[in-house]
């Protein structure tokens, strides 16, 4: 059994808390550490059950509130060595570092954590499937496009999280600056709702529990798109699947 609660998705922070049901971690930690711990008292979860913080890149939507949640709590955080070198001068002192390799799976207690590579315009940037007592999470954001290790990592996963960044009509008629939409749409920007909901087509299987599109932009997107796209790859099957918001923690989703 895994439990997942994301407690935020999008362009200005990310953050989502898993847990076997004996010990949990982060994954990201892109919001401060005070706004991460209001969000968790709100859905009812004790920082206290954390032992450690996973994080996927540097982009600050994902690591703002790393340094301080593991000083405060006084957990390890597990980076890899090329992110870790981006924002060691950003998020101060990290008593209890470890790192990973991508490609090689750890245990993080009774999770077992399995990092892969993606790409995105940073460093060493990952995407992760979590398993325990057989159970598998697939959690992959900020990925330019589907590769052909995304799709075999995600073959048979239990539930899965995923990018719905941006629908492209949108992105193109938006305020945003050629150079940055032209970053967005890359091989190493977001994931568009309909890269996205092929991925899940493609992945799709009866035993999958659910999806989350998550990491939303909130000027080139909106939830009604991907509700729509989502419904289109989804609905015949009745997988349920969920909107993760930038704003509000989601409930707690038992994958079992
Ligand atoms: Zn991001
Ligand atoms: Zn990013």
């Amino acid at each position: 059994m895994i439990q997942l609660c994301v407690l935020g998705s999008g362009s200005s922070g990310n953050c989502s808390y898993i847990s076997d049901g004996q010990s949990a971690l982060l994954l990201d930690a892109g919001f401060s550490a005070k706004e991460i711990f209001r969000r968790m008292k709100e859905v009812g979860l004790d920082p206290g059950d954390l032992r450690g913080i996973v994080i996927s890149h540097e982009h600050s939507d994902h690591v703002k509130g790393a340094g301080v949640v593991s000083r405060k709590l006084d957990i390890p955080v597990y980076i890899n060595s090329p992110t870790y070198s981006k924002i060691k001068n950003v998020i101060g002192e990290i008593k209890q570092l470890i790192n990973f390799e991508t490609g090689s799976t750890f245990a993080l207690n009774g999770i077992s954590v399995n990092p892969f590579s993606i790409s995105h315009d940073c460093a060493d940037p990952c995407a992760f499937v979590f398993e325990h007592d057989a159970t598998r999470l697939g959690f992959v954001t900020d990925s330019g496009y589907v590769t052909t290790l995304i799709k075999e990592k995600l073959k048979g996963v239990d539930y899965l999280v995923i990018e719905s960044n941006h629908d492209p009509e949108v992105l193109k008629a938006g305020p945003y600056p050629w150079a940055l939409k032209q970053r967005i749409a890359s091989r190493s920007g977001h994931l568009s709702n309909e890269a996205s909901a092929e991925l899940v087509g493609n992945i799709l299987h009866s035993d999958l529990q659910g999806v989350t599109f998550a990491h939303l932009s909130k000027t080139n997107n909106n939830p009604h798109l991907v509700d729509v796209t989502a419904r289109s790859v989804l609905e015949q099957g009745g997988t349920p699947f969920c909107v993760a918001s930038q704003d509000t923690p989601g409930g707690m989703i038992t994958v079992k």
